[in-house]
């Protein structure tokens, strides 16, 4: 996985503006979900391209995140399918889609964490160019309701009814109502299936798809950006597009006692393409690791 990593600073802009290679081409979106909204004029106004959207493909077939259709493999795996499906007739040779994942932060469970995946497919180099993005900026959130008054803090946290609802009931039946927008269709749905549920109580959780969520397409703008500007970014060895952070280097030395601890000390930047590698400082510029977090002082 190639989860966090960060953008090279300093490089990507400017002077390879002038010659990048897709300057006037059209790339083709795979989307059931409005994303063009967020990414046409990224890639327009950054690389020169023209986006056009397929909504024929079912993109459903790869997984939902109602769990309708489960995702086999990973985000990586899921966004790549999605670009290649939208290639398959053979019509375009440059393909995007984007795949996103939510729930609780590891580390602060209390805290809902996004990850959001971008995959850019380009046939006739056989290159793909990808990016993710973490962020704590998004709605997400799901909540068991035993009666309506139970949503009132819910409804604002979520952003209610700017931002769509899924709701159905805890158990008893598999019935789903999705793309929630308004109070009437909210009721309805919760009636519906505080009938159907025993008395388990009704799931009520926001609807991540991007076209019902505009926290989510914020952060997919912002992804687009990150993917772009690692497009613009030719590989110091081979000029090919896409040179950036694939890995990291851990070890960042302890001050106390320079011993290299767990921490990440370098960042790995590398080209699709070609071989080359290069080893850079940690994009914070972070050079020790203090003593309480080196396990050789502090076991
Ligand atoms: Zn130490
Ligand atoms: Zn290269």
């Amino acid at each position: 996985m190639t989860l966090g990593r960060k953008s090279p600073q300093g490089i990507g802009h400017g002077s390879c503006q002038h010659h990048h290679p897709y300057q006037g081409r059209s790339v083709l979106l795979t989307s059931m979900h409005g994303k063009q909204a967020a990414i046409a004029d990224i890639f327009r106004s950054k690389l020169g391209m023209t986006l056009s959207c397929t909504t024929q493909i079912d993109t459903d077939q790869l997984g939902t995140f109602t769990g309708d259709i489960e995702r086999p493999g990973t985000m990586y795996d899921t966004a790549l399918a999605k670009a290649r499906l939208g290639l398959a007739d053979k019509t375009a040779v440059l393909g995007l889609a984007s795949e996103g994942c939510f729930g609780p932060d590891p580390t602060f469970p209390f805290v809902a964490l996004s990850t959001e995946l971008m995959v850019f497919v380009d046939d006739e180099r056989g290159l793909i160019v990808s990016e993710s993005l973490v962020t704590h900026e998004t709605n997400y959130a799901s909540q068991t309701m035993m009666s309506c008054d139970d949503l009132n803090g819910f409804l604002d946290k979520v952003g209610f009814p700017g931002h769509a609802l899924i709701v159905r009931p805890k158990t008893g039946s598999s019935v789903v109502f999705k793309g929630i927008q308004t109070d009437e269709a909210l009721q309805d749905a919760m009636t519906r299936c505080a009938c159907l549920n025993g008395g388990q109580g009704v799931i009520v959780s926001t609807d991540m798809r991007a076209h019902l969520n505009p926290t989510r397409m914020r952060v997919i703008r912002t992804l687009a950006q990150k993917l772009a500007d690692r497009i613009l970014t030719p590989c110091p060895n081979c000029q090919s597009p896409g040179f950036g952070t694939i890995g990291h280097e851990k070890g960042l030395p302890c001050l106390a006692c320079g011993q290299p601890t767990h921490l990440i000390h370098h960042e790995i930047c590398g080209c699709q393409v070609c071989d080359f590698r290069e080893k850079r400082p940690r994009s914070d510029l972070r050079a020790w690791a203090q003593e309480g977090e080196c396990a050789y002082c502090n076991p």
